[in-house]
């Protein structure tokens, strides 16, 4: 600003997307004195990316984006999903922090809370120990003892790993229960939305998620599942099954097209 001071500012919040949350989606159910002076309740994150590909999958389903309904899961080395309707988010699995929700990368996602307690009295182990054993050795790289990173996770289940392999079925289970969680949130489902490094690239995953997800009519079509990997965005579901998309995200561009809304 002291540089280029006619230079304007813009700042994007992976939060805002989620501030159409509903109450009884954002509320913890602690003391009310909690969320009014210490601001605790949820505000979820990944919003840019889960507001980009619902408008994405619109596009590409042929319907409105601010007349359809969405399950949106963007699996990277972080994860979430979000409930879209209208084109505003319902619901989402993060919380106060992005630690909340799916098993992703290195975070645990939900856990009992009694978790913290339970390992200061049992291992007297610190606030800080348990804080960072939560967000940066669990989740896959926790459950399978070798890494955070799917891909060596896959090879490493292909030859019969069972680390990576109950890695990958906790993962999965957890991600299509969380999915139908969100759909409370919805009044119809028009499609489910996958994205991220591994909603991507992972045929895998994606097939195993939906697997737990029968009584959504959602099935997948096994060439479509395995065509959608590396930037190729499309269907995947079996014909007259509910929609499936693979939807590359695109953060940048849709920090790019709220800037350039901002100016204008
Ligand atoms: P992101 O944070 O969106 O860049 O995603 C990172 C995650 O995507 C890592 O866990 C990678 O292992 C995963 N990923 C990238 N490519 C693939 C692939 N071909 N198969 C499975 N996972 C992948």
């Amino acid at each position: 600003m002291t540089v280029y001071p006619q230079l304007p500012q813009v700042a994007v919040f992976d939060t805002s997307f989620h501030q159409s949350l509903p109450e009884h989606a954002y509320r913890y159910a602690v003391p009310e004195h909690l969320y009014r002076d210490h601001g605790v309740r949820r505000y979820g994150f990944h919003g840019t990316s889960h507001r980009y590909v619902s408008h994405r999958a619109a596009e590409i389903a042929g319907l409105s984006i601010g007349d359809s309904s969405w399950l949106s899961a963007h699996l990277g080395n972080g994860c979430s999903t979000c409930a879209i309707v209208d084109g505003q988010s319902r619901d989402t699995s993060m919380g106060l922090t992005p630690l909340e929700g799916l098993a992703m990368g290195t975070r645990s996602g939900d856990i009992d809370p009694n978790l913290h307690s339970h390992l200061a009295s049992t291992l007297g182990w610190s606030l800080e120990e348990i804080t960072r054993v939560l967000n940066s050795e669990s989740g896959l790289k926790g459950l399978s003892g070798l890494s955070n990173d799917m891909r060596a996770l896959e090879q490493a289940r292909e030859q019969g790993h069972p680390g990576a392999t109950l890695a990958i079925e906790v993962f999965c289970y957890r991600l299509a229960k969380s999915l139908a969680a969100m759909s409370c949130a919805l009044p119809q489902l028009d499609g489910l939305i996958f994205t991220g490094g591994i909603g991507e690239n992972s045929p895998l995953i994606r097939s195993k998620t939906v697997a737990h997800l029968k009584l959504f009519d959602l099935a997948i079509d096994k060439e479509a599942n395995a065509r959608c990997i590396r930037g190729i965005a499309g269907p995947i579901h079996k014909y007259g099954h509910t929609r499936i998309l693979v939807v590359p995200t695109n953060e940048e561009r849709q920090i790019a097209l709220d800037t350039l809304a901002l100016l204008n």
